[in-house]
């Protein structure tokens, strides 16, 4: 008998969910893909947008793309998820579902250790970034504080590359503006160790961009960039299935939660990693994720057992400016800490980026 699939979410986590169950169970199965909004914007090309190298078209696709695949994709907001009952509630109906797939990613924070403020700009959304790019290109000279408003927030190298690419735009239009990036943290990046931290450090330095470690307010500058923490969306939380991290706790291998055949991936999955550490939530890594809990569904689906697990390799691009990119290289589930191998900046790296942002929207629509 055919299994209903159900995604929650269909940014970068959801939407390769779905095309990876798909690509497994050939025609068979019902796959629904459920989200508030009409298209899929790709964050990883934010950054680009802020410094006029994208427009936002270029860095979006619509959902209703996928319908081509056989994927049902529905407009709506998960309003109730019902695990006992096994069934979702959304604006537009209650879908009921064999195995549910939860990738609702993270949403920001109130209570943050380092408040925003009014007139402060983000990164959040699209037209945030938007909305920065105008302020940028207006801004002739004075000072940028990109602030970090506490921990986990999403993709842990943006604050640095959003400073470094700025470094690189105001320096090419000779603008005399003074960048600095404040974190609450002790140390930057800290959750991903000591070495990743002295990275930050020595590129912030070559460039004499401010770092400001422990801070507890934000400092004054003509033109803040906040960085909010983030936390599972309320809807999830009222689900009773996040723990006392906040997030939903995975199997680390398999994303499985301790619900059968219901997976959390991306953002809003919880996992541990040893004292002191945290798992960056990133998009190369919530699409692992992705690829992970589709294979172990469609094998299940299948009678089968799995060969693939998720074993805690990412690797991600670091936008420095004037063209050029670095690349880390992370095994996160090593032991006894994260080992971290940074691959220094180089032109290559940066077009290598560029073809990842290319074949990323072609692939999965
Ligand atoms: C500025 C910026 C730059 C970044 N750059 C990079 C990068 O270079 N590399 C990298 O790996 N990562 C990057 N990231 C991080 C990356 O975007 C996230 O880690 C990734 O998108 C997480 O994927 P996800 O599927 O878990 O969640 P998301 O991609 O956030 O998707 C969640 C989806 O759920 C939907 N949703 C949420 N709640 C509801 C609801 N109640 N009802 C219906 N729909 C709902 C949302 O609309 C959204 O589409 C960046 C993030 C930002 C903000």
């Amino acid at each position: 008998m055919d299994k209903t699939i159900l995604i929650l979410g269909s940014g970068i986590g959801g939407i390769v969910t779905a095309r990876e169950l798909r690509r497994h169970l050939g025609e068979s199965h019902r796959i629904i893909l459920v989200d508030r909004e009409p298209v899929l914007a790709f964050p990883p090309s934010f950054l680009w947008v802020m410094i006029g190298w994208r427009t936002p078209e270029a860095v979006q696709k619509s959902l209703a793309l996928v319908s081509k695949y056989g994927i049902e994709y529905r407009r709506a907001t998960v309003e109730e998820i019902s695990v006992a009952d096994r069934k979702v509630r959304t604006s537009a109906e209650t879908i009921p579902f064999d195995y549910l797939v939860i990738a609702l990613g993270a949403e920001p924070l109130e209570n943050a250790a380092v408040g925003s403020r009014a007139g402060f700009q983000s990164l959040d959304t699209l037209r945030c970034v938007e909305d920065l790019r105008r302020r940028i290109g207006a801004f002739g000279q004075g000072s940028v504080a990109v602030v970090i408003g506490g921990t986990p927030y999403r993709c842990p190298p943006v604050p640095y590359e959003t400073a470094f690419l700025l470094d690189s735009y105001f320096r090419r239009r000779s603008a005399s503006v003074s960048i600095e990036v404040a974190t609450p943290e002790k140390e930057p990046l800290s959750g991903l160790g000591r070495a990743a931290g002295g990275m930050i450090r020595t590129m912030t330095g070559e460039r004499a961009i401010g770092l400001r470690t422990g801070i507890a307010a934000a400092p004054e500058a003509d033109l803040v960039i906040y960085i909010p923490p983030v936390g599972a969306p309320g809807v999830v939380r009222d689900a009773g299935i996040t723990d006392a991290s906040g997030w939903i706790p995975v199997d680390p291998h398999s994303m499985e939660t301790a619900h059968e055949n219901i997976f959390a991936i991306g953002d809003i999955a919880g996992i541990r990693l040893p004292e002191g550490f945290a798992f960056p939530k990133g998009g190369i890594l919530a699409a692992d994720h992705a690829e992970t809990a589709a294979h172990i569904i469609a094998r299940r689906i299948h009678g089968r057992e799995p060969v693939k697990f998720f074993n805690g390799v990412g690797s991600c691009f670091l936008e420095v400016g004037n063209g050029r990119a670095g690349f880390i290289h992370a095994e996160l589930y090593a032991s006894p800490e994260p080992k971290l191998v940074f691959h220094e900046p180089s032109v290559g790296y940066h077009w290598a980026k560029v073809v990842h942002e290319k074949y990323w929207l072609w692939r999965w629509f």
